[in-house]
């Protein structure tokens, strides 16, 4: 049985709380966040045991402690819970972002302590907060772990065992790979559905286009409902592999809009059929 403390008690780390309290792995969660309103939702569904006033004061006794706050908030949540650490606690983080991650730990403890080891569940939704944290996020999807060159074996394997122990499928890879896959398959689609839906609110006739709306709509734009500071957060820590894709699509666009302006209608089709064809042979393997 392991005492878990949370740090940023939104709907990742809350629903990791709650999933690893109906597997049974833990005898006792602790929780900060710097919202407090957080904290008191957390105690008050019994996502929690403990609400601190402090990062390092939840982590104390922790077996494990999990940083669960936006990407860029980072450093400032490890510098905050450091001195709750002991040698043997296993730090944790669960960013949608690795190398930024790796290199903010390292920059607040000098280098990489053995026993952090850098996670990120491919589960989530567009909604915040603890209230929106449910014990059965995790079950059937991916983790990633970025394992690095000092690892704690045994803290790697405590990981992968409270992962699984979720429903969650362990993968491992290097950081740099996660971080070039991410912002093909969810940095990119965000920065494109805030970007749509943020054009068609300053067109003149707005006010017609979103009561008229159809599940199409709802489909694409589902995501541009996720936290701004999150995916502002993303964007920025995975900058240039966003920003690459971005002038890829950019450029894709553009074809497209010179083959609708010259009416080259069948170059067209043969674009949106080789997408179909795509999506459908890979859907089988889309979570
Ligand atoms: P969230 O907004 O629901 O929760 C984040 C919490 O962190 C908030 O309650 C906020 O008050 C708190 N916080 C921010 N800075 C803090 C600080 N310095 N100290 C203490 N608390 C702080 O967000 P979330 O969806 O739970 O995301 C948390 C992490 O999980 C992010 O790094 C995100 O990239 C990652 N992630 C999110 C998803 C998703 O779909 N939401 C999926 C996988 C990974």
């Amino acid at each position: 049985m392991t005492r878990l403390a949370v740090i940023g008690l939104g709907l990742i780390g809350g629903s990791l709380a709650r999933a690893l309290r109906a597997a049974g792995r833990v005898s006792h969660i602790a929780a900060y966040d710097r919202d407090p309103e957080q904290g008191r939702r957390g105690l008050e569904l019994g996502v929690i045991d403990r609400f601190a006033g402090d990062a390092a004061s939840s982590a104390r006794d922790a077996d494990v402690v999990v940083l669960a706050v936006p990407v860029l908030h980072t450093a400032e949540a490890a510098e905050a819970v450091r001195a709750g650490l002991s040698d043997r606690t296993i730090l944790m983080d669960v960013g949608s972002t690795k190398v930024s991650v790796l290199g903010d730990i390292t920059r607040v403890f000098g280098d990489l302590p053995a026993r952090f080891v850098a996670a990120h569940p491919i589960a989530g939704t567009e909604k915040s907060g603890v209230a929106a944290s449910r014990s059965e996020l995790f079950r059937g999807h991916r983790v990633v772990l970025t394992p690095h060159a000092g690892q704690d074996p045994g803290a790697l394997a405590t990981v992968r065992s409270l992962w699984e122990s979720v429903g969650a499928r362990v993968v491992e890879m290097d950081a740099a790979c996660h971080d070039a896959i991410f912002a093909a398959t969810s940095h990119l689609p965000h920065v494109l559905a805030y970007a749509f839906v943020d054009m068609l609110t300053r067109l003149p006739n707005a006010a017609d286009i979103f009561p008229n709306a159809g599940g199409g709509f709802r489909d694409f734009t589902r995501i541009a409902s996720s936290s701004p500071e999150m995916w502002h957060d993303i964007v920025r820590a995975n900058r240039v592999e966003v920003t690459g894709l971005l002038e890829r699509q950019i450029g894709e666009l553009q074809e497209l809009l010179a083959l609708m302006k010259d009416e080259r209608w069948p170059e067209l089709l043969m674009r949106f059929e080789r997408a179909r064809a795509a999506r459908e042979r890979h859907l089988s393997q889309i979570e």
